[in-house]
């Protein structure tokens, strides 16, 4: 419980009675008979009761103020007068703490939390209406902050739309914004954009052709009758962006930024973790009978006699799938093992890998009789993994060997079954309502949710996905305040300036690891709301126009022309060293922001650079405590577990001494200790997943505050304002099955435990709520990395 670091000072107290002119019902006694209900009504009578006490032996005292006068309406509106009073309640504050202290003494618990709860009004009586909204002040802060700051929004807020497993403050209002302003432009908009847009919404036609467009598809896997013809087929699905039995991709090499890589990985399964397929449990056991009936429900819908048989094969071969790959956890840490291609076929003989790599390098027509997207082949890709081309990474080796006893001992039957599972279940969001019927009861088992978007919702998130690019242009071109960019970088400037304080005091470190990590820091270039190049100019990318009159009204021709091109895209580009400020997967409509560990770079998108994480009109306090604590949760990926093993260049390399290797684990360890032992819906946080986001946390949190305080002069207000906007950035109500797939997939611990996590470990936190120490959000010891 709070306790208040306070003497008694009965003059205080007493002051405090004479500008309320206080009274009470003469005899009331405190905590007996309590008539009143009300929380006020409780503090007044206990001030009643407490001048009494203090006026008997008080001389001074105006006879006239010490009758017991009226009730306590006049105490409440003594209150309420304070509440609105700005400085004034913050005196006031202090003095019902007098008050309560001397309450204590005679062990009136009851009046004690009531007086609390009121100082606690009063500590938030400033804040602007709408944090106010959502906190619940009967919890006291140094209990349990998140409820706190979220404890009314929580409660008022589970009323989860049937179309979502969730519902979060800030991220959904910052989200509906950008949402409603691009919807209205893809009404209209001539642009790729608004074609697809507009696709979408054709749900007539969409209707009409029912499994009709999945035909040419399906009948390609039908032809499957050798490994030849297997690895045809694998190949044109992976040009269509569709993995079957390992993954592909091409990107930076983690080892050399100025190069690129190709990536071979394990395979992909449907359900969200491994732990769906392994664990003998009834919850797990019914998710992977859900698999079952959701595949073969597909399979009827296409027309396939044995849709139950070849259902339970794809759970098969997906479970054997699962078994093979590596953990998440360890996943973090696997940056792939350069191997030539020969190494590749003696690992995994049984695939015919130069045979794929000549299939894919082909310009082929799209088996559904459209239009090349390709203009040539792409001959790199025969080079793939020998000394003239891109180095070859292996992802996760391990899985490689599960492949070739997969491909040994497994049906072309199951193959096949599986083929047509990943097109069918890739392709169902495109397709008639029956196939989004099946989907979304895939979805209800899986993440709770009831029932289908939307479609103009759906349609948005289709084409923001799908036509990021051009969707992104239009936003940032006609919506976007453009002044928020320069906040924004004025900001992170700020918050550099502390880390780079901060970082030349590391004791832990050596020397030498101290001035390379602030040389990181400072090579760290910002993407602020669009793309840039090194001079700030704006410099849009090849894909914010390169889909321009390719585009038509047919909803599903468009997905796989976008897909199509998506990797034409690639291959294309694959012998261009990487742009290093490239935005990747994201884009600057995205309400979210992101480090790029293989670049050293931070990419801060227009969409979350606008209320409630950013307003100019907003208590800047409130601003730093938001989006402030979002930009230095980015600046500090650089130097979590994962981010500290690239050098300045973003290359993976050991720059560090061993020693400060070692005592940084044993920092970071900590924070993993701190999170594992947080649970949710039976499950606990897997610390050494969350690890590198739980330590981003901490020095966002932590730069953003001293840049907030290195500003100007703070009042005790501001800084209150300043940590529950931090909280309130988390605010959140979840579906317990949306709760456990976080936990056991997501490298985000649940929203909960990332405002305990971080402001429990934050010393000038405890200061500012005067948390005593050894209360839950003050801990007599605390993790500290950064
Ligand atoms: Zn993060």
């Amino acid at each position: 419980k709070m306790r208040w670091a306070v003497g008694i000072a009965s003059a205080v107290a007493l002051a405090a009675l004479v500008m309320l002119s206080v009274g009470g019902r003469e005899g009331e006694r405190m905590g007996e008979g309590d008539k009143s209900s009300s929380l006020m009504g409780k503090v007044g009578s206990m001030l009643l009761e407490k001048s009494q006490k203090l006026w008997k032996d008080d001389a001074n005292v105006d006879p006239s103020k010490k009758g017991p006068q009226e009730d306590q309406d006049a105490l409440k509106r003594g209150f309420e007068k304070a509440m609105v009073d700005g400085d004034g309640s913050i005196n006031f504050i202090k003095r019902l703490q007098d008050i309560w202290f001397v309450e204590d003494q005679i062990g009136s618990k009851k009046i004690s939390q009531g007086a609390e709860s009121v100082a606690t009004r009063l500590q938030i009586s400033g804040f602007p209406q709408d944090m106010r909204d959502a906190i619940n002040a009967d919890v006291d802060p140094c209990d349990d902050f998140y409820e706190f700051a979220c404890g009314n929004y929580d409660a008022t807020h589970q009323d989860i739309p049937k179309f979502k497993s969730s519902k979060s403050l800030s991220w959904d209002y910052a989200d509906k914004m950008v949402r409603e302003s691009e919807t209205e432009l893809f009404k209209t908009d001539p642009g790729p954009a608004g074609l697809y847009f507009r696709s979408c919404m054709d749900e007539d036609r969409v209707n009409s052709l029912g499994a009709k467009p999945l035909a040419p598809w399906l009948n390609l896997i039908d032809s499957v009758k050798d490994v030849s013809s297997l690895v045809h087929v694998v190949t044109e699905l992976n040009k269509q962006d569709i993995d079957v039995l390992f993954s592909w991709y091409i990107s930076s090499n983690p080892r050399d930024s100025s190069t690129k890589s190709f990536n071979v990985g394990p395979g992909s399964y449907s359900l969200p973790d491994k732990t769906y397929y392994t664990e003998d449990s009834d919850e797990m056991e019914g998710h992977r009978k859900k698999l079952v009936e959701v595949a073969a429900k597909f399979f009827k819908l296409v027309g396939r006699e044995d849709a139950e048989k070849e259902a339970k094969m794809v759970l098969d071969l997906e479970t054997r799938i699962a078994k093979y790959s590596t953990d998440r956890d360890k996943e973090r840490h696997d940056h792939g093992k350069p191997i030539t291609v020969e190494v590749l076929e003696q690992q995994t003989p049984s695939w015919p890998w130069r045979t794929w790599l000549q299939k894919l390098s082909s310009c082929t027509s799209p088996p559904d009789g459209s239009a090349k997207v390709c203009e040539s082949d792409y001959p790199s890709l025969l080079e793939v993994g020998t000394d003239k081309g891109l180095v070859l990474l292996l992802r996760d080796e391990k899985y490689f060997d599960g492949l070739e006893q997969m491909l040994k001992d497994t049906s072309l039957e199951a193959i096949k079954a599986k083929l047509r599972w990943n097109v069918i279940k890739g392709a169902a969001v495109y397709l008639s309502a029956d196939f989004i019927d099946v989907m979304v009861e895939y979805s209800k088992d899986l993440y709770g949710i009831q029932q289908k978007n939307p479609r103009p919702r759906k349609c948005y998130y289709s084409t923001t996905s799908d036509v990021a690019w051009p969707a992104a242009k239009l936003y940032v071109d006609k919506v976007f305040h453009v002044a928020n960019r320069q906040a924004a970088l004025e900001m992170l400037e700020g918050i550099r300036s502390r880390f780079l304080e901060s970082l030349k005091k590391e004791g832990w470190m050596s020397p030498d690891d101290r001035l390379a990590a602030q040389s990181k820091l400072e090579k760290m270039f910002f993407q602020v709301a669009w793309p840039t190049d090194k001079d700030g100019k704006a410099d849009w990318p090849v894909e914010s126009r390169d889909l321009d009159g390719l585009l038509g009204s047919d909803y599903f021709s468009n997905y796989l022309l976008v897909n199509r091109k998506a990797v034409d895209r690639d291959f294309r580009k694959m012998n261009e060293a990487p742009k290093r400020r490239s935005w990747g997967g994201s884009t600057p409509t995205e309400v979210n922001a992101f480090y790029g560990p293989n670049n050293n770079g931070l990419w801060i998108p227009a969409g979350i650079l606008q209320a409630p994480f950013f307003d100019a009109s907003n208590p800047d306090a409130r601003n730093y405590g938001s989006i402030g604590s979002v930009l230095g949760h980015e600046m500090t990926h650089g130097f979590d577990d994962s981010g500290r093993e690239y050098d300045e260049r973003g290359s993976l390399h050991d720059w560090w001494d061993k020693e400060t290797v070692e005592k940084f684990k044993e920092r970071s360890s900590c924070v993993a200790r701190l999170f594992d032992s947080y649970s949710v819906a039976y499950r606990h946080v897997n610390g050494n997943l969350t690890l590198g986001e739980d330590m981003a946390d901490a020095g966002g949190l932590k730069f953003s505050y001293q840049a907030f305080m290195a500003a100007k002069e703070r009042q005790p207000e501001e800084k209150r304002v300043f940590f529950t906007a931090f909280a309130q950035t988390w605010c959140t109500v979840e579906r317990k099955k949306g709760v456990l797939n976080q936990v056991l997939t997501d490298p985000h611990a649940p929203n909960k435990f990332r405002v305990l996590g971080a402001l429990s470990q934050f010393a000038p936190f405890a200061e500012v709520f005067q948390c005593p120490r050894g209360s839950p959000m003050a801990p007599a010891e605390r993790c500290d990395v950064w």
